[in-house]
């Protein structure tokens, strides 16, 4: 995005319609944007408090409850075993919509996928109701590109509850709200079927993320529709949508930092067997161009196996990964001493002593500096600088600068 087009959009998008009546726009014109987020180091002000907003948080409490009444009426065994079975499959597919589809494949650009794979993983990602791919991408992109700061949504800097769930019963930072229109999404923008899901995601959600997984039971088996409602459509998505979360809350902050000790995100086993591989976050947020989002695609990582099992069969193509050499290097530079292979005993055992999860872990403590750099204005890149494997990525974006 030039400057100018910039500007425009900041000007046209970031003032509230009152104000633009009340022609409080004005004091908007004189700040220089760019100066404010050139020089700002982005860190997590204790001091700025984020407004409640009350509207979700009833939302979510009347979602909770059904979520819970459905999970009750399961337990007392009142919803056919078929219907839960059913349940899980479409939690399953659709927890791959969001890992290899929103995640891997749009929001990271992992590897390519041929028009049928993105079809697929577009109407799964849809049936999972975690907003369409540009919103999800787009405020993924800002979490790696500022995370666990005040740009980034789900700053875990603000404790488990706000980086799990807090963070959408808060008014948006307005770091997020500033920072978040210049994440770099021209790729999305020139995708025409995420495009289309954006512009009728309404329609598409109803259809997929409610309609059809509730039809089904009550169609085919005669689960009742208030069992099916219950249990298919409230469980399942609150269900996963707090799997989902611990990405964002546990796996950045209860493990280890096997390979970058210097970031918050860790390394935990159970989000990684919750999520089908998601977990590795450390590794992730060190490369997270790599494919794998993790190491190992053979530990607990399925949603590796399955990009590698649609390579063969021809369906994806052009993974990206970092080299051993790579890692190795990484871990030896920047590691917490906790990898498996090249860490050091002493780490090594104050962590398996009691687990990932305890306080004596040597990295649970480590507190995250924001990079002392300059954030660069040319729009924000989909990788991390120094790890840019595609020299395509480079010119790419040193053409925009
Ligand atoms: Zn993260
Ligand atoms: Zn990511």
């Amino acid at each position: 995005m030039t400057e100018t087009e910039y500007s425009e959009q900041f000007k046209n998008d970031d003032v509230p319609k009152e104000n633009k009546e009340k022609g409080l726009d004005d004091k908007y014109k004189d700040i220089d944007v760019d100066e404010i987020i050139l020089t700002k180091k982005v860190g997590t002000d204790y001091s700025y408090k984020h407004k409640v907003v009350w509207k979700n948080v009833i939302g979510f409490f009347i979602l909770y409850s059904l979520c819970i009444r459905g999970a009750f009426l399961a337990l007392m065994g009142e919803i056919r075993l078929v219907t839960i079975v059913w349940t899980f499959f479409i939690g399953y597919i659709t927890g791959i919509g969001i890992t290899v589809g929103s995640h891997r494949l749009f929001a990271h650009r992992t590897f390519k996928a041929t028009t049928f794979l993105k079809v697929i993983l577009i109407i799964l990602q849809t049936a999972a109701g975690q907003n369409g791919i540009y919103i999800w991408c787009r405020d993924h992109r800002l979490h790696h590109r500022y995370s666990d700061t005040d740009g980034d949504p789900h700053n875990s800097k603000r404790g488990y509850f706000f980086c799990h769930v807090g963070w959408l019963m808060h008014r948006k930072h307005p770091y997020v709200l500033k920072l978040g229109k210049r994440i770099d999404m021209s790729d999305l923008e020139s995708d025409w079927m995420v495009m289309f899901q954006h512009k009728y995601y309404y329609v598409l959600y109803t259809i997929f993320a409610v309609v059809i997984p509730v039809f089904v039971p009550w169609y085919y088996w005669g689960e009742s529709f208030k069992n099916s409602l219950l249990f298919c459509y409230f469980f399942r998505y609150i269900t996963q949508l707090n799997v989902t979360w611990l990405v964002n809350s546990a796996a950045h902050l209860y493990g280890t930092r096997p390979y970058d000790k210097n970031m918050q995100p860790v390394d935990t086993w159970l989000v990684s067997v919750l999520t089908f591989g998601e977990g590795w976050h450390n590794y992730h947020h060190t490369f997270p161009w790599d494919y794998k989002a993790a190491e190992l695609s053979d530990h607990i990582n399925h949603s590796a196996i399955l990009i590698e099992f649609f390579q063969r069969i021809g369906l994806a193509y052009d993974l990206k990964s970092a080299s051993p050499d790579m890692v190795r290097r990484r871990i030896q530079k920047s590691g917490d001493g906790t990898h498996y292979d090249l860490g050091n005993e002493e780490s090594k055992k104050a962590v398996s002593a009691i687990g990932p999860l305890h306080p004596l872990n040597p990295t649970y403590n480590v507190t995250y500096e924001p990079p002392n750099v300059l954030i660069k204005g040319e729009g924000l890149p989909l990788y991390h600088e120094n790890d840019v494997m595609n020299a395509n990525v480079v010119k790419r974006n040193a053409a925009k600068a």
